[in-house]
């Protein structure tokens, strides 16, 4: 590991990404396969493969103990050292004592050896598992040979390498000391989850043999939102397909012999909190991976978000709950089938491959699509528009028929049409610093409508809009203008009347007009208006109860069973 230290330490100190490929290309070549794929895995970041599911399972406290054993580390030398790097491989590596110095036996630290130990530490199991994994760690450490290399031995265990490279990077070094194209290689470990077998691969110049590890979550494809009533001219290139904009959680599924997982958009899985779904889709036959959303739906029924929230994060869901919040996975899109990695075929093919394997079922549908005209009079984006959000949808998604699946990606691709539910127009009551970049201002308003006796009751509280030179010009108002305390933050004249957007209202005692705002924005101060005419907590009831009523009037009744989509929803 010793070279291995010496690569990261040279990678992190060029700033170009070339230089940093060239760089771990000529590492890469000088390897044979064992320690090829455990180095290519570490420079990720991360003991282990992509796909393995194993974790060395070993906090600070345990790395910081073992330093302790095998090097004589102080604690406060520990913390000082700490505060300065901010990492504990930088912090720890320093007070490295190798073996030959204390007279001791070595073992050699090469990537492969590290690797088999990792797995040790991974695979303890029992009731001495905690004090197994302390021990080899400190073998671990006492075969560090030097400063540089313990710093990353101990960066890799914390999973925090820090030298500027991302798998991306790393998968493009392994093309260049192989001479392999960069894309396939790229896909190649998206499809594989492992780079260390991708590197192996590649030099063997046998990339295309290496199967799709069903199991392991690739990154989401992202859409750009357009603003509803623009000049939609991103829409003028190419033939578009238009999908309603669910208001559920994104899910990627894969199947996998009987075994089906679902991961959520952070990549973690979340299988055991929709067992309903899980179900369904092991009665699809075959392998397969698929996008969609999880919606929550009564019969034909889509619910609103907010039932939706009671499934979340649950460990185990009650037959009870199971009946009250039935889920439906909602796919639009397959990733792979069998041994076919998809995401470079264009959407119209992956929607057919789509509608040849997945037959809906109970709690599992396909999202239904329409066609858009080439170069589309805003009037029939706005219309979709409208009968998507008549039906229960949030808006309208709009892909580009020929769009590949770009894993992790915002881009032109694919568009998001939104409008929020309404507007109102506040007061600022309190205020607070900020995070961050914010710290030294005001950024965090709780805003007021007038209730009916004239009084201001808060509503919700905002951080986002409005420009930095708008926030620092108020932040010396607001200062010039408190009024004492009120809770945490700050309170001010309620005079500064903002217009904020929202997507849902709902009832919560957690202000004390009883209702609060979903994903509230601020759309821009209204310096125009005087705080005796901002918006009244009977105009929210009142934009309340027509949500209510859209929701419910017509049952919001599903499009994907109502309305039938084009064919089985493959294109035409
Ligand atoms: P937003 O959360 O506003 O950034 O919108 C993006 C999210 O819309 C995605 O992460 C999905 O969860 C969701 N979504 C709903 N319907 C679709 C659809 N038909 N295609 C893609 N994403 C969708």
């Amino acid at each position: 590991m010793f070279r291995f230290g010496e690569t990261c330490a040279a990678i992190a100190a060029r700033p170009g990404k070339l230089e940093k490929i060239a760089l771990l290309a000529e590492y890469f070549r000088s390897l044979d396969n064992a320690n090829l794929s455990a180095a290519a895995r570490f420079f990720t970041g991360n003991p282990f493969a992509a796909r393995d599911d194993r974790s060395l399972g070993i906090g600070w406290r345990t790395i910081v103990a073992a330093a302790q054993n095998a090097w004589g580390v102080k604690e406060a030398e520990l913390g000082a050292n700490y505060r300065e790097h901010g990492d504990l491989g930088a912090a720890l590596g320093p007070f490295v004592r190798p073996a030959v110095d204390l007279a001791l036996f070595s073992e050699t630290l090469t990537p492969a050896a590290l690797y088999a130990l990792f797995e040790e530490i991974a695979n303890a199991h029992g009731k001495a598992a905690g004090k197994k994994r302390e021990a080899i760690c400190e073998r671990i450490l006492r075969a560090c040979t030097d400063a540089t290399e313990a710093t990353y031995v101990i960066k890799i265990m914390t999973g925090d390498l820090r030298i500027g490279l991302r798998e991306g990077l790393v998968a493009d070094a392994v093309a260049a000391a192989f001479e392999r194209d960069a894309h396939d290689v790229r896909r190649a470990v998206m499809a594989a989850g492992d780079i260390g077998a991708v590197a192996i691969a590649a030099r063997d110049g046998r990339l295309g043999d290496l199967q799709i590890a069903y199991g392991s979550p690739i990154g989401f494809m992202l859409a750009t939102p357009v603003l509803y009533g623009s000049d939609y001219k991103d829409l003028r290139t190419g033939t578009w397909l238009a999908e309603e904009k669910f208001d559920g959680i994104r899910a990627q599924a894969h199947k996998t012999g009987e075994r089906v997982r679902l991961f959520s958009r952070t990549l973690n899985d979340v299988t055991q909190s929709y067992p309903e779904v899980a179900a369904a889709l092991e009665a699809i036959p075959g392998n397969f991976m698929l996008d969609g959303e999880l919606v929550a739906m009564r019969g034909e029924n889509v619910l609103p978000f907010r039932y939706l929230q009671a499934r979340l994060q649950r460990k185990t869901v009650e037959a009870e709950l199971l009946q009250e919040v039935p889920v439906s996975y909602v796919v639009f899109d397959m990733l792979a089938s069998g041994e076919d990695f998809l995401i470079d075929e264009p959407l119209v093919e992956r929607r057919e491959r789509l509608a040849e394997t997945i037959m809906p079922r109970e709690h599992l549908e396909i999202a239904p699509f329409t066609r858009v005209s080439e170069t589309p009079a805003p009037e029939e984006l706005h219309e979709l528009f409208a009968a998507a959000r008549g039906r229960g949808h949030e808006g309208l998604m709009l892909k580009r028929s020929d769009s590949p699946y770009h894993p992790g990606r915002r881009g032109k691709w694919w568009l998001k049409l939104k409008r929020e539910l309404s507007t109102l127009d506040v007061v600022v009551v309190a205020v607070e610093w900020g995070q961050g970049k914010r710290a030294k201002v005001l950024s965090d308003y709780t805003f007021a409508v007038r209730a009916n006796d004239g009084e201001l009751q808060t509503i919700g509280k905002a951080y986002s809009g409005l420009t930095d030179a708008e926030i620092a010009e108020l932040t010396t108002w607001f200062l010039a203008h408190q009024r004492g305390k009120r809770g945490h933050a700050i309170a001010v004249e309620p005079a500064i009347v903002l217009e904020v957007a929202f997507d849902i209202i709902q009832p919560s005692s957690l202000h004390e007009s009883g209702f609060a705002l979903r994903f509230p924005r601020i759309v821009r101060l209204r310096g125009d208006k005087p705080p005796a005419e901002i918006d009244t907590l009977a105009r929210v009831e009142e934009i309340y109860r027509e949500m209510l009523s859209r929701e419910s009037g017509q049952g919001a009744p599903s499009a994907l069973s109502k309305r039938a989509p084009e064919g089985d929803g493959a294109p035409r």
